[in-house]
């Protein structure tokens, strides 16, 4: 059984990481979407939410599962067995942070292969940010997120 885990803020979940999700769905046996609890970044919504929203927009992946952690995430990749962390790679300006987070975690454990995988053209501008910007100031964002995202984001700014 080969499994791997898709480690992220996802605060929230859009159409880029689905996108991800369901090609690294179609390689492996199944994918762990792992929502961070970074203290160090201040999440928009709780960990409980972005573990909900995702659950919700990835019922049609039918290998997909999820969790939260605050823990590393080399320790996630060791406790859940999987041989490889997938991670989005959308513009060269995003190499370099994932280069260097890659050549950590190898320090941290060699035997656990990280995976950059290339969205559709269509997401490679997306963030979650922008989704909130856009969101909060009453554009249209309906094509970027799912139906779940968009009900909560407008839930939380009162439109
Ligand atoms: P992080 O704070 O760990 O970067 P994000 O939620 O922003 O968390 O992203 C989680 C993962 O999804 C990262 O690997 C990121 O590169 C990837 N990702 C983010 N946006 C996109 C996108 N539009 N298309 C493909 N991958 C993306």
């Amino acid at each position: 059984m080969k499994k791997v885990i898709y480690p992220g803020t996802f605060d929230p979940i859009h159409n880029g990481h689905i996108d991800i999700a369901e090609r690294a769905s179609r390689l492996f046996d199944e994918l762990i979407f792992v929502v961070a609890e970074n203290a160090q970044k201040k999440a928009f919504f709780s960990p409980e939410e972005r573990v909900d929203m995702i659950i919700q927009s990835t019922h049609h992946i039918h290998n997909v599962r999820v969790v939260s952690t605050k823990d590393l995430i080399v320790n996630v990749a060791e406790s859940e067995g999987v041989i490889a962390i997938i991670r989005g790679l959308r513009h060269v300006s995003d190499f370099e942070f994932e280069f260097q987070m890659a050549m950590m975690n190898y320090h941290l454990n060699p035997a656990i292969t990280t995976i950059l995988m290339m969205p559709g053209e269509k997401y490679i501008h997306l963030n979650s940010t922008l989704v909130k910007n856009i969101a909060r100031l009453k554009g249209n964002i309906t094509d970027y997120i799912p139906t779940i995202v968009e009900k909560n984001l407008r839930l939380k700014y009162h439109i």
